[in-house]
């Protein structure tokens, strides 16, 4: 597997741009709604589902501010992972709930595929001022963070990902989720 170019990675930011907004006015939910009882977490009516060894995420997601509700990321591309503590930077003037804390860890939507797996997502310029603490997935001494944001309002950071990487986190808490389609 090689990295994408800058190139590719331009070339994926203005496809989305050029691409027709998609975004279907969903009822959606904050993952608040799915703490309680924390054992819902795994369940079909949750936000993820065991795949193999994989658990995805069951449930469309959205950019969680009122009005916007542009459309992130689609059922079953971000991978569940947990990792040690808080990763992005808080801000008590921010909108975001703090992360939750879990037994195991600080819950993560890991997009590990490419920036083509999002429906619709924005990255920040590389951010050299922010450091990233040592557990932050996909960290390397030299890696210079991007913030993903949503791709119409700007809302963010969602998440980040790294120049030249194809990897992108999004924090579970700064997202909100559809309903699950019948089927
Ligand atoms: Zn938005």
């Amino acid at each position: 597997m090689t990295q994408p170019s800058q190139a590719d990675i331009f070339a994926a930011l203005t496809a989305q741009a050029q691409a027709p907004l998609r975004r279907d006015s969903p009822s959606t939910s904050p993952y608040s709604a799915f703490l309680n009882p924390l054992n819902d977490l795994l369940t079909t009516t949750s936000t993820s589902l065991k795949v193999g060894s994989k658990q995805v995420n069951t449930r469309r997601i959205y950019c969680p501010r009122e009005g916007c509700g542009s459309w992130i990321l689609s059922e079953g591309v971000g991978e569940w992972v947990t990792v040690d503590g808080p990763v992005l930077p808080t801000d008590p003037s921010s909108p975001f709930p703090p992360s939750p804390a879990l037994p195991s860890g600080t819950p993560l939507w890991h997009i590990s595929s490419s920036p083509f797996a999002f429906d619709n997502i924005g990255f920040s310029k590389p951010d050299l001022s922010t450091a990233l603490p040592p557990h932050t997935p996909g960290l390397q001494s030299n890696s210079q963070v991007k913030w993903l944001i949503c791709a119409e309002c700007d809302l963010g950071p969602l998440g980040w990902s790294y120049e030249g990487g194809k990897e992108a986190w999004l924090a579970v808490e700064r997202v909100k989720y559809g309903e699950i389609k019948k089927v």
